[in-house]
């Protein structure tokens, strides 16, 4: 008999993971604890998808028609530093977008997805079960990330990305003609402050007025404003005993834009031990040991990389060597680049 699989969370990871099973015929249930489309805080530019990997979790449709990136450029202050062809282009597509037809293309497939669904801590060990639940809140944690879509946006780059005093934010071009802008920065007390008030008001406090007189001049679409607090890019706590994936095991900072990546990635490592236990070829400690040295090997040293390099970009006394730096080509952004994804 094939042992089913459970999911906490229908994220990327969840998702993705659920619709490659399913295409083995494997029973598969996801529980969300939210619904469905929804906004997410996300830069939605997917950098580094490793050729095959959509193909090989059955959802390379699904990114189809997304904008291909291929220019970056990065600002202080408003001013150009730096401007690069990506090593390889990325992918600009929504969340609302993507999630929606991950959710579809795993349902048509015989999932079973159960939405307003929140999996409990002590279910989540049970052989067969995958936790899949996005980062982890840290309660000491001092970042926040903010997204919101606008129109009528002119870009310079397909990823502008914007450097100011303890924050910074991308800029990136998402389907129907609009702009993703998103960033992450040290949480400031806001008391007070509505929630479509917020991303201006932290982009002037961490000295980004140019992009946000630039958000003024444009639409902003104020139903697409989401916020996330709390968010730790320390280390996660080593657990062993359960079957994790995606920001579960850890956040990249995004100015990498590789989280999507990863959790596509990681969801077709782990499909291959799962796949293994659920046809009875792996018993539940083999295939759980088999999925985490897998993934160790795959993202442990990006992980560290990025984690170095993110607070060298906030730091204002910094960001003048790095400007001069840019300008004498000194920058080894492909050399960064390729160990961060
Ligand atoms: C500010 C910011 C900008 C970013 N920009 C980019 C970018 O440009 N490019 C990029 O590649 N990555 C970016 N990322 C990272 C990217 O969004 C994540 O790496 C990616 O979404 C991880 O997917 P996931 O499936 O692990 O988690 P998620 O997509 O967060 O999904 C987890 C799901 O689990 C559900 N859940 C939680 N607890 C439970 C429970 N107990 N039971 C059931 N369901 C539960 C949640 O509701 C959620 O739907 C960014 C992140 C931030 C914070």
């Amino acid at each position: 008999m094939t042992q089913p699989i459970t999911i906490a969370g229908g994220g990327l990871a969840g998702l993705s993971l659920g619709i490659a099973l399913r295409r083995q015929d494997i029973p598969v249930v996801i529980h969300e604890a939210g619904s469905y489309p929804r906004h997410r805080v996300c830069g939605e530019f997917i950098c580094g998808l490793k050729a095959g990997t959509a193909e090989t979790l059955g959802i390379d449709d699904c990114l189809a028609d997304a904008l291909t990136c291929r220019t970056t450029g990065w600002f202080v202050a408003g001013r150009r530093i730096w401007e690069r062809e990506l090593p390889t282009p990325a992918l600009g597509i929504s969340r609302h977008r993507l999630d929606q037809r991950l959710v579809e293309r795993f349902t048509a497939l015989g999932g079973e997805l159960r939405t307003g669904s929140r999996l409990r801590p002590e279910e989540s060990s049970a052989p067969g079960t995958v936790w899949a639940t996005g980062r982890r809140a840290a309660k000491s944690a001092r970042w926040i990330g903010l997204k919101f879509h606008c129109s009528d946006f002119e870009l310079e780059d397909d990823l502008e990305l914007h450097l100011g005093v303890g924050g910074y934010m991308g800029v990136s071009r998402i389907e129907g003609g609009k702009v993703n802008i998103c960033g992450l920065f040290r949480q400031r007390p806001n008391a007070g402050v509505l929630k479509t008030e917020l991303p201006l008001v932290y982009m002037r406090a961490s000295r980004l007025d140019n992009l946000a007189a630039r958000v003024e001049a444009s639409t902003l679409d104020f139903s697409s404003i989401v916020g996330i607090s709390r968010l730790s890019y320390r280390p996660a706590p080593a657990d062993r005993e359960r079957f994790s994936l995606g920001d579960r095991l850890g956040l990249i900072p995004p100015f990498t834009g590789d989280g999507m990546a990863m959790a596509f990635q990681g969801a077709a490592l782990a499909a291959g031990p799962l796949a293994d236990y659920a046809h009875g070829r792996l018993a539940w400690p083999q295939a759980l040991d088999t999925a985490h040295r897998g993934l160790r090997s795959a993202f442990g040293r990006r992980r560290n990389v990025a984690r170095l390099l993110h607070p060298l970009i906030l730091r204002p006394a910094a960001q003048p060597f790095l400007a001069t730096a840019a300008k004498q080509g000194l920058l080894p952004f492909n050399f960064l680049f390729n160990l961060t994804h």
